[in-house]
């Protein structure tokens, strides 16, 4: 994902170079993910290892998964992706003042959903681990009150 080209807001292929545009699609039967070009179907498995190198072949791929690439044809195809990736940098993640690290908003949902005893005190535990952060119902009374971004 490192300096990618973009036009009209859609990722141009690295490998192709300037031919091919980028588009998301789930591949059904193998429930996945995949960034695919439009022109040379270079594929990647995560926006993320958008690279020259790190570059599969789509054909390959799939075959070696057990999907046909005739059926492929047909998928959704979404070339802009990049706007909710962004969208999500930008609007869905934010400074938490309980936590004092950079959370989701769903998260957040979570931790005041807890506050207001809407679901039990127990799904903490595994956001606990996933963010490697202590919650504090007590302390989130006290902070969660006065963010903007919580309810
Ligand atoms: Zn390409």
């Amino acid at each position: 994902m490192k300096n990618l080209k973009t036009c009209n807001g859609k990722i141009i292929c690295p490998w192709c170079n300037g031919n091919g545009l980028i588009y998301k699609a789930i591949i059904k039967g193998l429930e996945r993910i995949l960034f695919v070009c439009n022109e040379c179907e270079a594929t990647w498995e995560s926006y993320e290892t958008i690279e020259v190198d790190t570059r599969i072949d789509l054909r390959t791929y799939l075959e070696s998964s057990g999907v046909k690439y005739d059926e492929v044809s047909s998928l959704d195809k979404d070339y802009n992706w990049i706007n909710d990736l962004e969208l999500k940098v930008n609007e869905n993640y934010y400074d938490c003042p309980l936590l004092n690290i950079m959370i989701w908003l769903g998260d957040c949902y979570d931790i005041n959903a807890v506050r207001h005893v809407m679901v039990k005190k127990s799904i903490l535990k595994a956001l606990e681990e996933e963010l490697s952060v202590p919650i504090s119902i007590e302390t989130a009374e006290k902070i969660c009150v006065e963010c903007k971004y919580s309810f």
